[in-house]
């Protein structure tokens, strides 16, 4: 996959704080950030989001 994950429209709920196993995802101010050197497109954050906040772009 050459893809990349995208963060819009955060809630600062924090259900994705314990998913990511590649240290690519982080909170700042509350808000989910992606460090996309780090992510490897596991998709483990996309699916815990209650809030569709994480997507997938080709
Ligand atoms: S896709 Fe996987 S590796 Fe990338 S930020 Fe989400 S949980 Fe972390
Ligand atoms: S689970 Fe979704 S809405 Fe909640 S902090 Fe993470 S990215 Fe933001």
């Amino acid at each position: 996959m050459n893809g990349y994950i995208i963060v819009l429209g955060c809630k600062k709920c924090g259900k994705c704080d314990s998913v990511c196993n590649t240290g690519a995802l982080e909170r700042v101010d509350g808000t989910a950030r992606i460090d996309h050197g780090k992510c490897n497109l596991c998709m483990r954050c996309i699916v815990i989001c209650p809030n569709k906040a994480l997507k997938y772009l080709e």
